[in-house]
């Protein structure tokens, strides 16, 4: 807990910083952004912004100086730069959950650790790694670092279809390919006491790896939508997670719930939460890494959001909207395909 209401420091300026900064100002906390990309839409949202590289030492000393605690809208940060920061100031979600879940290989022991199921998967550095475990085929190759939105991903059906060069640039997993019947998020937020708030299931829709669609409530059964709070609250205690998280998990044609990746962070199928619950995934995040506690929060209403990427934006800027759906533009300058441009969401009373 703070005396006074601190400044919170946000890395990344994207459309998940601006959520951020706007949930902090609402609770009259201010906010500076520090962002490499010169554009940054949080730029209209935040307090202060200091673009720079993440790795240059003065300006992240100036960033430093002028915040109270810090978090980040993505987990591709080095951890060199986080632990940096936290010598100085608080660092929340701890640079030490980020070094687990930036690593694909790391995240999934963590998780099997626990006892919880992820998809199986082995560590491989060669395409002689993959012909010595053909039953893991067909599968998913899965660079272990950054990858995001489906980036650096190959699915292989056959030993034919992989380049042995991949190798000498990153390191890989091989997942096995699951037969999805769904895929549902958990959203929870844990707070300096202990105390979690968990967000309903939510069911995602993708196409080509990117998420196309969320809505609550998701079509499951009691089981997995307990089963899978569960889980979240298990990986969030473990991790001594503060601020909101999100677990992905597939479930399979035999029902199967299956842990996919943790998110550290607040979370693209968390947009709902904006629109559909008096208190959202930002705002919980940030009260709960600014030592507030957990309040009662109230489903408005079920809810479906529609991710809108690249040029698609066009199409909705100039529409008009009904009372029960909500149009958020990212404000971002340049339409590049498959970005993230923004989303809707229609509340369904
Ligand atoms: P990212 O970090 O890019 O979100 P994910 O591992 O979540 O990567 O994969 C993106 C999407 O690709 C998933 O949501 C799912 O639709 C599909 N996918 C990924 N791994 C598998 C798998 N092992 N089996 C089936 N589908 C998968
Ligand atoms: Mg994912």
């Amino acid at each position: 807990m703070f005396n006074s209401n601190p400044v919170l420091g946000i890395i990344g300026g994207g459309q998940l910083g601006s959520f951020l900064a706007s949930s902090a100002k609402k609770l009259g906390i201010k906010t500076v952004i520090l962002t490499d990309d010169p554009l940054a839409p949080a730029k209209s949202f935040c307090d202060e912004i200091i673009i720079s590289n993440y790795s240059q030492k003065q300006k992240l000393e100036e960033f430093v100086s002028k915040v109270n605690v810090v978090t980040f809208e993505f987990e591709n940060i080095p951890f060199e730069v986080l632990s940096f920061i936290s010598k100085n100031k608080k660092v929340l979600p701890s640079p030490e959950i980020n070094k687990i879940v930036q690593n694909r290989n790391e995240e999934k022991k963590f998780i099997k650790n626990l006892g919880i199921t992820t998809t199986p998967w082995i560590y491989v550095n060669s395409k002689n790694d993959i012909e010595k475990n053909k039953d893991m085929l067909p599968g998913i190759l899965k660079t272990c670092t950054l990858g995001y939105d489906g980036k650096g991903q190959h699915l292989i059906n056959n030993l034919n279809e992989i380049d042995e060069n991949w190798f000498s640039l990153n390191e890989y997993i091989l997942e096995k390919k699951i037969n999805l019947k769904q895929e549902i998020s958990v959203i929870i937020t844990r707070f300096e006491n202990g105390d979690c708030y968990i967000y309903e299931p939510i069911e995602n829709i993708h196409k080509e790896q990117i998420l196309k669609k969320s809505k609550i409530p998701a079509n499951i059964n009691q089981d997995i939508y307990k089963q899978s709070q569960n889980v979240a609250k298990k990986i969030a205690k473990k991790l001594n997670f503060i601020g909101t998280m999100c677990v992905e998990y597939f479930i399979d044609i035999q029902n199967n719930l299956i842990v996919n990746e943790i998110a550290p962070r607040v979370h693209n199928s968390g947009h709902l939460t904006l629109n559909a619950f008096d208190i959202s995934q930002f705002d919980n995040h940030v009260r709960a890494i600014c030592g507030l506690k957990n309040l009662p929060n109230k489903k408005i209403s079920n809810a479906e959001m529609i991710n809108i990427l690249g040029s698609d934006i066009n199409n909705y800027k100039n529409r008009k909207y009904s009372n029960n759906e909500y149009f958020f533009d990212y404000l971002k300058k340049d339409i590049r395909d498959k970005r993230k441009m923004g989303h809707l969401t229609i509340l369904k009373y």
